[in-house]
């Protein structure tokens, strides 16, 4: 008798190195599975859409290859799962296991709709990680609250060994055509990470450098998955410095994911309580102010030039994303939330974890974030990682006629300079819409009242 197994993919969308695929694949016959959720699929902005169907599409080619191919389904995982299983005789339905609240809700819903036709649950495997979550806690049995020694215990576990997959029959019947995408296709993720190799030695000097292409570029290969993050820790590992700066911001990433476990409320909450004491700016002028920063005229060129960025490519610069994020909240104290949701609908790589994460260490509210009385200056920012100002006339072309002493300031520049670089300010290009003396010192005063009112209650 030929036994039958089901692989079903989400944020894992890659045969290598892939632990769910590589056990079901002891099965004789594989179903390769993906459900596509028509609301979450219309909600995600157009970068991540385009990106998670590119991705798809190679999968399905990967799948071809071995004669079968993606068996694609759109609806419900707790109506579709079930009826797949019955359909193919399935005895086993693998997975890999996703940190966030709704996609534990997903899986628990699938687990018990399962279960109420008598079939086998889902076999849960990590394979988006580095390291999994629970591998990497204090002598107390606890998270790390704070990263350096989170990062000192992750560093010492042992990387599991490369899931390798058997040569199973994948199965070659398909419920529903794969939707078309636009757009150019992603370079293939191998491609990606020999750039990285590469270029390893020169990241430590040009990560934080967004007008030049010194950082790897992995994250939307990692936000779904095409690569496996521990493939890519693997493989720069002993490769020097560089290289051992690459993983350890993976580390990060296997941070925020294991955080979000623990706190899967981490995108509603401030993981500091009494940050949600904070009086956040609300009202028409706090959403003029919020418009001009996502529409990249504030007047502060760095902030236009990333968020320019984002709009156009679904890709910020990690620098970039840390100035912008800082700005809407510290400057403009407007609640890190809304900036948090306007990152993670444009992003081709926005995810929960990652996302509310970072928001959540520039807003001070996070564990180990920055303490809240840093705010970045964004001009000064943008001096000291754009000196040249090269970033900002790639996005911020109006500004392109300006040398790189005023290109960071053009409030600041006599006006006849202006008048030769052809800019007019407060037509061409706003004047700056708030003053970062002032909004700093609001910012700290403000801060420091509300935290230290819910520290006294
Ligand atoms: C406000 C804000 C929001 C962010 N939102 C996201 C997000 O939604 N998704 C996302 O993947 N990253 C997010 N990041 C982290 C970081 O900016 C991106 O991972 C990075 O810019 C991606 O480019 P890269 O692959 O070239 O990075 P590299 O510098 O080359 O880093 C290599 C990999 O390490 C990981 N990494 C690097 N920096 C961080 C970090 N600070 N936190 C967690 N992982 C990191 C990423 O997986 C990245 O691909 C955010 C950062 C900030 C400040």
């Amino acid at each position: 008798m030929t036994s039958a197994s089901i692989a079903w993919f989400r944020r894992d969308l890659r045969l290598h190195d892939n632990p769910a695929w590589a056990s079901a694949t002891a099965a004789d016959a594989t179903t390769a599975l993906v459900v596509i959720e028509r609301p979450l699929l219309d909600a995600a902005g157009r970068f991540r859409r385009e990106a998670y169907l590119h991705a798809l599409h190679a999968l399905d080619r990967e799948l071809r290859d071995l004669g079968g191919c993606l068996r694609v389904e759109i609806g419900r995982p707790e109506e579709i799962v079930p009826r797949v299983v019955r359909e193919t005789g399935a005895e086993t339905i693998h997975v890999n296991a996703d940190v966030t609240r709704w996609s534990q809700q997903r899986d628990d819903a699938v687990d018990q709709a399962l279960q109420h036709s008598s079939l086998p649950n889902l076999t849960r495997s990590w394979g988006t990680l580095v390291r999994p979550p629970g591998s990497v806690l204090t002598k107390a049995g606890t998270l790390s609250r704070v990263f350096t020694p989170f990062y000192n215990a992750w560093e010492k576990v042992p990387i599991d060994a490369p899931a390798v997959a058997s040569a199973a029959r994948v199965a070659a019947t398909t419920s529903a055509p794969l939707p078309d995408v636009d757009g150019t296709p992603p370079p293939e993720s191998e491609i990606v990470l020999a750039r990285t190799i590469e270029r390893a030695d020169d990241y430590p000097t040009e990560r934080d450098v967004p007008g030049s292409d010194g950082t790897t570029e992995l994250s939307v290969a990692l936000r779904f998955g095409t690569l496996s993050a521990r493939h890519v820790a693997r493989t720069l590992e002993g490769r020097g410095a560089g290289a051992a700066a690459v993983v350890r911001q993976l580390a990060w990433r296997d941070w925020y994911a294991h955080t979000t476990l623990a706190r899967p409320d981490i995108d509603r909450v401030a993981l500091r309580p009494e940050y949600d004491a904070i009086p956040w700016e609300v009202g028409a002028d706090a959403d003029l102010a919020f418009a001009a920063w996502g529409a990249g005229r504030t007047g502060y060129p760095i902030v236009d030039a990333g968020m320019r960025q984002l709009a156009e490519t679904g890709w910020m610069h990690n620098r970039v994303r840390m100035i912008t994020a800082s700005f809407l909240v510290k400057d403009l104290l407007i609640d890190w939330r809304r900036g948090e949701r306007w990152f993670r609908h444009l992003l081709a790589d926005g995810d929960i974890p990652q996302n509310a994460g970072n928001w959540q260490w520039i807003s001070g509210t996070g564990p180990d974030a920055a303490p809240y009385f840093r705010i970045f200056n964004p001009t000064a920012q943008s001096r000291r990682f754009d000196s040249a100002g090269s970033y900002i006339r790639q996005w911020v072309p109006e500004l392109r006629g300006l040398d790189s002493r005023g290109i960071h300031e053009p409030s600041s520049v006599a006006p006849l300079d202006l008048a030769a670089a052809g800019i007019t300010l407060g037509a061409d290009y706003p004047f700056p819409i708030v003053d970062h003396a002032a909004a700093r010192d609001e910012t700290l005063r403000v801060y420091k009242h509300a935290l230290e009112t819910a520290r006294e209650k």
